[in-house]
């Protein structure tokens, strides 16, 4: 059981028995009081404390090195430590790099407080130093505790996967990542094996990211339904209030978070680090979707014939991988091109994307033609696909000529070069563009193929049917896509 912590960091005795009252009234099953914020303190200080709070209390007088206000000289800290260790708190927080030499001589005192050994890392540390830093703790306390800053969710993902072996070792132990980025480590904290969640009063962070306490209660407590998106980078997207909206539609208590996880940090791991702390569903984006495939049990048809995931699933143990972009991509043309047999279409691009839109427009019996900035992988896909490819640089000529051409490169996309990818040459009266950006709203191709007043259309509903497939898929419920647009129109204002 993860029980929850009330971080109080209170500047006066008053104030920590007034906010010790509402943490406990507010669900708290402890209260963590962070001395180094009561300035200078002395042994008459530490007696008020005790008295303010009947309840099962923390001290904790963290270090300036640490994170913390307290900067004594090491000799008075270890004299205030050794006091704060006789006063009758349930529970003392000392450091395993300040306070190491106390921490090996009290550990085995009988009538002592139960020992918080902690580290915590300013900055995103490594695996090895993560998982040495908690052994230590562990050893050295009765519950090991190490927090560490998350600059990106795939150090949150590192955290959670040490957590997930930890615990099934049987270790007591804490693992927190600070910052925006950190949030999994806490609203995962139970599935993580964390014995402690640290929480906070409103407005009252001791940590950045701290939830607050009924928000943190609420994770622990309920069933909730937890999505994802994992990308990099991933914050030009709106899949979060779309789905976060269609999850309250549907009045199902969850969230879906955006996974920044850069290459380096990915692999088959992060997706049963995933599964292991109960996530329901994720979507993966640019550029994982490839790679993704041979990370999963299963891949469904619709993901073996794109050769690329963008929706994950779990059916117990099995990672299973399916692609809706398939789906996402005929809902948007649909009605809006009429289909001869000579329909000349241009796909730009040779990632996840194109390869579903190259197989819808030839499913549809157009003639497809593909390029990309390497032509190479052009005519990988081409060959796959037994469609033509051909060089960027040849469609500067009078025989280049579509009635429908589809941009599937993040070009023109909110973070990347503000570019129109399609040539100028080829956007004409008559010829019917999508483009698979949906942020911003008008990217630079629709607003070149308005100025030329051919139809254009950006990849917004794509966005809505795909992730309503991925919807369907996760929950078993169908959701209100017009709900989900809104939510996604709204998000891009
Ligand atoms: P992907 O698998 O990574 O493929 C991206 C393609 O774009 C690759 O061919 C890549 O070429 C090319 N590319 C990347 N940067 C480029 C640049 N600066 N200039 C020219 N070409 C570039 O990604 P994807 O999943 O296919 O997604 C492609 C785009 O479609 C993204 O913007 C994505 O957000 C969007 N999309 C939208 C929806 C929707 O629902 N609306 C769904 C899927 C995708 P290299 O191989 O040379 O890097």
């Amino acid at each position: 059981m993860t029980l929850i912590v009330a971080s109080l960091v209170e500047r006066s005795i008053s104030g920590i028995a007034n906010s010790a009252k509402v943490a406990f009234k507010q669900g708290a099953d402890l209260v963590e009081v962070r001395l180094d914020y009561l300035g200078k303190i002395d042994t008459s200080k530490l007696v008020d404390v005790k008295n303010a709070i009947a309840e099962p209390t923390i001290a904790t007088l963290r270090s300036w090195n640490e994170g913390g206000h307290s900067n004594l000289p090491e000799q008075e800290r270890s004299y205030l430590i050794r006091e704060i260790l006789t006063f009758g708190f349930e529970c003392v927080d000392l450091e395993i790099t300040t306070d190491k030499t106390i921490l090996e001589e009290v550990k085995w005192m009988s009538g002592k407080p139960q020992l918080i050994a902690s580290r915590h890392f300013q900055k995103p540390a490594s695996m090895s130093e993560v998982e040495s830093s908690l052994t230590e703790a562990c050893r050295l306390g009765d519950i090991g505790k190490v927090a560490m800053r998350c600059d990106h969710e795939g150090h949150a993902l590192m955290l959670a996967d040490i957590g997930l072996r930890f615990s099934q070792a049987g270790e007591r132990f804490v693992l927190i990542g600070t910052g925006p980025h950190g949030f999994l480590t806490r609203i995962c904290a139970h599935e993580m094996g964390s014995a402690l969640a640290y929480a906070c009063l409103d407005g009252k962070e001791a940590a950045p990211g701290q939830l607050n306490i009924p928000a943190q209660m609420e994770y622990l407590e309920k069933q909730m339904t937890i999505l994802g998106l994992l990308g990099h980078p991933v914050s030009h997207s709106v899949s979060k209030p779309m789905h976060e909206a269609a999850l309250k539609r549907a009045r199902l208590a969850g969230t879906y978070l955006q996974l920044d996880v850069p290459e380096s940090c990915y692999s088959r791991r992060t997706l049963e680090v995933l599964r292991d702390l109960r996530f329901k569903g994720i979507n993966v984006t640019i550029p994982h979707k490839q790679t993704t495939v041979g990370f999963c049990d299963e891949a469904t048809s619709s993901a073996r014939v794109i050769g690329a995931v963008n929706t994950i699933s779990f059916n117990g143990e099995k990672i299973v991988g399916e692609n809706t972009d398939l789906f996402g991509f005929s809902k948007l043309i649909e009605g809006k091109i009429r289909f001869k047999r000579k329909t000349a279409a241009l796909v730009i691009g040779a990632g996840g994307a194109a390869r579903a839109a190259v197989h819808v427009l030839k499913l549809k019996g157009a003639a497809v033609t593909v390029t990309a900035r390497r032509l190479p992988q052009a005519q990988g896909l081409a060959d796959e696909d037994k469609v033509k490819a051909r060089s960027i640089e040849s469609l500067d000529s009078p025989d280049a000529r579509y009635d429908v051409i589809v941009n599937c490169t993040p070009l023109g996309m909110k973070g990347m070069p503000a570019k129109n990818p399609i040539p100028g040459n080829l956007i004409r009266r008559g010829t019917v563009i999508f483009d698979l950006v949906y942020n911003p709203p008008v990217t630079p191709a629709v607003r070149a193929a308005k100025r030329k007043r051919t139809r254009a259309y950006s990849g917004l509903e794509m966005l809505v049917q795909q992730g309503a497939k991925s919807f369907r898929i996760w929950t078993g419920k169908n959701p209100d896509a017009a709900v989900m647009r809104n939510a996604a129109r709204r998000a891009l204002r």
